[in-house]
C-alpha cells in the first residue's frame, strides 16, 4: 500500500503561518495524538516555517515554502522546503541560542525546540539555494 501523504505550498507570508500548523495537524490528526503530541508538532511545523519565512526569505523576498507531509505505519514524517538563502553552517545553525539575528530578538532556540518535541531532525541546507527541514514523529 502507498503511504498516505498530502503536499501544500504557500507564499512566504507569516498570515500563512498559522494555515500551514493548522493543515499539518488536521493531517497528523489520523494517527490519533493526544492534544499534547498535536501541540507539539504544531509548534515544531510553526518554528520550521517561520526560519522559512525570516531566515530563508529574508522576511522580505516573497518565495514558495513547500510541506510535504506523509504517514508509515505510525510516523509521520514533516518536510518543509524554502528556496531562500540557506544556512552557511548547519551545525552551528543547530546550537541552542545560536541566532544569526540577534538585531530582530530572536532567540536562537527554533532548532532546539523542533528536536525536542520531535523524535528526529534532519536539516539540509545549501548556501544560497535553499532548505530542507525533515522531522519525524511517532504516535502510539
Ligand atoms: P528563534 O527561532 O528562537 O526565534 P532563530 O530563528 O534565530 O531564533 P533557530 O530557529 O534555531 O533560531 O535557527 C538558527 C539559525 O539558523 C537562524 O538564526 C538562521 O541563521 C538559520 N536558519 C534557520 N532556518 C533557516 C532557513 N530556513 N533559511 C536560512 N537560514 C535558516
Ligand atoms: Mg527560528
Amino acid at each position: 500500500m502507498l503511504d498516505n501523504k498530502v503536499c501544500i505550498e504557500f507564499v512566504s507570508r507569516s498570515e500563512n503561518e498559522g494555515f500551514a500548523r493548522v493543515a499539518v495537524a488536521a493531517f497528523v490528526s489520523q494517527l490519533d495524538p493526544t492534544i499534547d503530541e498535536l501541540a507539539d508538532v504544531k509548534t515544531a511545523v510553526s518554528e520550521a516555517v517561520t526560519n522559512s519565512i525570516i531566515h530563508g526569505y529574508e522576511n522580505a523576498k516573497e518565495g514558495i515554502i513547500k510541506i510535504e507531509a506523509a504517514i508509515s505505519g505510525n510516523e509521520v514524517s514533516i518536510t518543509i522546503i524554502d528556496n531562500g538563502r540557506g544556512i552557511e553552517n548547519v551545525d552551528q545553525a543547530r546550537e541552542p541560542l545560536y541566532t544569526s539575528r540577534p538585531d530582530l530578538e530572536r532567540s536562537g532556540m527554533g532548532f532546539t525546540v523542533m528536536e525536542t518535541f520531535m523524535d528526529s531532525l534532519y536539516v539540509e541546507s545549501e548556501f544560497g539555494k535553499g532548505t530542507r527541514v525533515i522531522m519525524k514523529k511517532k504516535f502510539n
